[in-house]
């Protein structure tokens, strides 16, 4: 196996992501990267921190199609390691206000159906939130 040692993600990986993003950010380049390097490397939702994501994920300790295990990535392989831009609102645009950090795990648990809000909730208790949207609706029903 090859060694692990915690690395960060480059500039250049960073560029890339952001030049990708055409159309879905309002942010200018350098704003971004200043943003990036001053938050600190823990998922908004969950608390795991960066370095443990990519030892697990380096290791094989889990594995998917999608993790770059041992630190090998190619195109579509390239999750896990790094922790992911997440938007608060998925609707809106990548911009300073709108942006968090966020594990693998939760960003592809959270996905396009919950804003940052909604995920914290429902993170704590699933069911219970599912069953609190259903009564909020009869509630609303009813009025
Ligand atoms: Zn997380």
């Amino acid at each position: 196996m090859r060694r692990w040692e915690y690395i960060q993600r480059d500039k250049k990986a960073l560029r890339s992501w952001f030049n990708g993003k055409k159309g879905k950010i309002s942010w200018d380049m350098n704003s971004f990267l200043k943003w990036y390097q001053y938050q600190e490397k823990v998922c908004r939702y969950c608390g795991v921190s960066e370095k443990t994501c990519q030892e697990v994920i380096h290791k094989g300790l889990l594995n998917s199609k999608r993790f770059a295990t041992e630190g090998v990535f190619a195109r579509g392989v390239n999750r896990g390691y790094w922790l992911e831009i997440d938007r608060k609102e998925p609707n809106e645009p990548y911009s300073e206000n709108n942006c968090v950090l966020a594990c693998y795990f939760c960003n592809n648990d959270k996905s396009d159906v919950f804003n940052e809000k909604q995920y914290l909730e429902f993170k704590e208790n699933r069911s219970d939130f599912l069953r609190k949207l259903i009564l909020k609706e009869n509630e609303t029903l009813s009025k």
